[in-house]
Order: structure tokens, then C-alpha cells, then sequence
């Protein structure tokens, strides 16, 4: 969405409206009216990104310190460099001086999305550390285990909790685990120091990877690029969707469970309840039987 964006930078808003239509009114802040004067005539010195937030960053100008407009696209949010899939959910319309695009525009259907125009101190409240953790396309396992390791939560709704890792949304949830082989109802206080380092990894190669695709465009395809393209990153997907498809790995139908309200998929094959994981390692490690070692000291046969 970012990279979409980034024609705007260094460009001049002209005017800004928030369209009024029949649709449910989205969050924004200050007042439309407010918004849309203080975003006229601002110079864009910056496109960012804050976990699942687009961050556009306004030059300082004429009294005016440096603000920044925050828009997080939620559920069925768009922003849009070019014209929208339907008129009646645009949301907030930017007019740019100069060459193309000449605006850029965010749209959402549902109407889950926020928009907010704040000063530094506000970015830091609404973005800092208090609300957002480390992004997942650095995030460590060291700091997951920090922050999660303790926790009676369910991996998969700890792994979406913005605070502990920033950027990771239901989708992506479901995939680092398939890729890690951890049933996502494990509670995150039985995971290990190594499940905590492979789920950090994970998490950064699922993440860059969708950022690569341009995102998942699933069911009613209504993710879109900035220039109004469905992303491919739906095509690497090997449990979100697939209820009943047989896993790509072992064949076994995926399954398809309600987790702290969201839909949750997985390989009920693939993916171990780590609960069960101390009894079941002896019996499938070579190491231990030849050594009788205690489980739990020795890395050989992970995946079972
Ligand atoms: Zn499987």
C-alpha cells in the first residue's frame, strides 16, 4: 500500500473532502471540517508505514509544525492512487497539484477504518511504543518471548495483539504457523525459547513475502493495490481459505476453527498441540532412544 503511495510524495494538496454518503460515517480526527483545512495546501514530505497504518507525513508550513495523517485501513480499506471500485465508499478524497496522479483518495467499504491528522506528540500516542511492538519484518524472538511468553493466550490471538508484534493481521497469523508446525491454539506460555525464534522468523519471511506480492486479495477480492490491482500473495496461502483442501504438505484436510472470534485454518497433522509435544518426542527421536536423554535436550526431530 506504501510503495503504492509513494507517487504523492514530495507533492502539494490542493484540497482534501471527506464525502458524505449513505454509508456508516467512518472515525475521523479532528472533524471532517478541520481535517480537510488543515490538509489544504500542505506539501506530502513522506509516505510511511506503522505496523498496519499508513503514516503521511506533512511538511511544516506557514505556523503549522510538521503533522502526520494516519489512516489505518482496517478490515476493507484501500488507498487509492487511482479510481475507486465504487463511489459511494470513497471516504476521503486528497487533490494533489501537478503531474499524476492528481489525487489520491481512500476507500472502505464496511467502514471499520480510522482516520486521524495529529502533531508529533500525537503520532507517538497513537503509533509509539505503548501501541504498537516491534514490526514483524524485524521482530526477534527474544522479543516475542518477552512480551507473549508468559501469557495463557492462544498463540495465534497473541501473534494479532498489535502490541506485541506490529503488522501481522488474521491471514498471516494462520500461515506463520502453518510454517512454524504449532497448533494455533497452543498457549503461548508452553512454547519454547526455539518455537519463539522460528515463529519470529517465520513472521518475517511470511510478511516479506506478502509485502513482495502486493498483499491477498481473497473471496470478495476487495484488497487492492494503490493502483487498483489484486495482489498475489492469496497464491502462497496454504491453510487461510482452504477449509477441507487437502493440506499441501501431508494431504490431511485443513481445518477451519473460531479463535478469540476470528476464523483460524490449519493442518491438524502438521500443526502440533504442543501440550503433548514432552510425551510424544522420546518415542519419534532417534537421539533420545540411543542416548536417553531427558526431552527437551536435544533439537533432533522437531517437526515430529
Ligand atoms: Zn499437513
Amino acid at each position: 500500500m506504501c510503495r503504492g503511495l509513494a507517487p504523492i510524495q514530495g507533492r502539494r494538496i490542493v484540497s482534501a473532502m471527506l464525502p458524505r454518503g449513505r454509508v456508516r460515517p467512518l472515525a475521523v480526527r479532528p472533524t471532517a471540517r478541520v481535517l480537510c483545512r488543515r490538509l489544504a495546501g500542505r506539501a506530502i514530505a513522506g509516505v510511511h508505514r506503522r505496523g498496519k497504518r499508513v503514516v503521511i507525513e506533512l511538511a511544516a508550513s506557514a505556523g503549522r509544525p510538521r503533522e502526520w495523517l494516519v489512516i489505518e485501513p482496517r478490515m476493507t480499506g484501500l488507498m487509492l492512487v487511482v479510481d475507486p471500485p465504487t463511489t459511494e465508499h470513497v471516504r476521503l478524497v486528497v487533490s494533489l497539484a501537478g503531474r499524476s496522479p492528481r489525487q489520491f483518495l481512500f476507500w472502505d467499504r464496511r467502514g471499520l477504518g480510522t482516520i486521524r491528522l495529529v502533531d508529533d506528540r500525537g503520532l507517538e500516542a497513537a503509533c509509539g511504543g505503548a501501541k504498537l511492538g516491534p514490526d514483524g519484518l524485524v521482530v526477534e524472538g527474544d522479543d516475542l518471548r518477552r512480551v507473549l511468553g508468559s501469557s495463557r493466550r492462544a498463540v495465534k490471538a497473541a501473534l494479532l495483539d498489535q502490541r506485541a508484534v506490529a503488522g501481522i493481521g488474521n491471514i498471516y497469523a494462520a500461515e506463520i504457523l502453518f510454517r512454524v508446525g504449532i497448533d494455533p491454539r497452543a498457549r503461548c506460555r508452553r512454547l519454547r525459547q526455539d518455537d519463539w525464534q522460528r515463529i519470529a522468523l517465520e513472521t518475517r519471511r511470511v510478511l516479506a513475502e506478502a509485502v513482495r506480492l502486493e498483499g491477498s486479495s481473497i473471496g470478495d477480492e476487495t484488497y487492492r493495490t494503490a493502483d487498483s490491482r489484486p495482489g498475489r500473495a492469496q497464491l502462497r496461502h496454504r491453510v487461510y481459505g482452504r477449509e477441507g483442501q487437502p493440506c499441501r504438505r501431508c494431504r490431511t484436510p485443513i481445518v477451519r476453527i473460531v479463535l478469540a472470534q476470528r476464523a483460524t485454518f490449519f493442518c491438524p497433522a502438521c500443526q502440533q498441540r504442543v501440550e503433548r509435544r514432552a510425551s510424544r518426542r522420546p518415542a519419534r527421536c532417534a537421539a533420545h532412544a540411543k542416548q536417553a536423554k531427558a526431552p527437551g535436550s536435544c533439537g533432533v526431530g522437531r517437526r515430529g
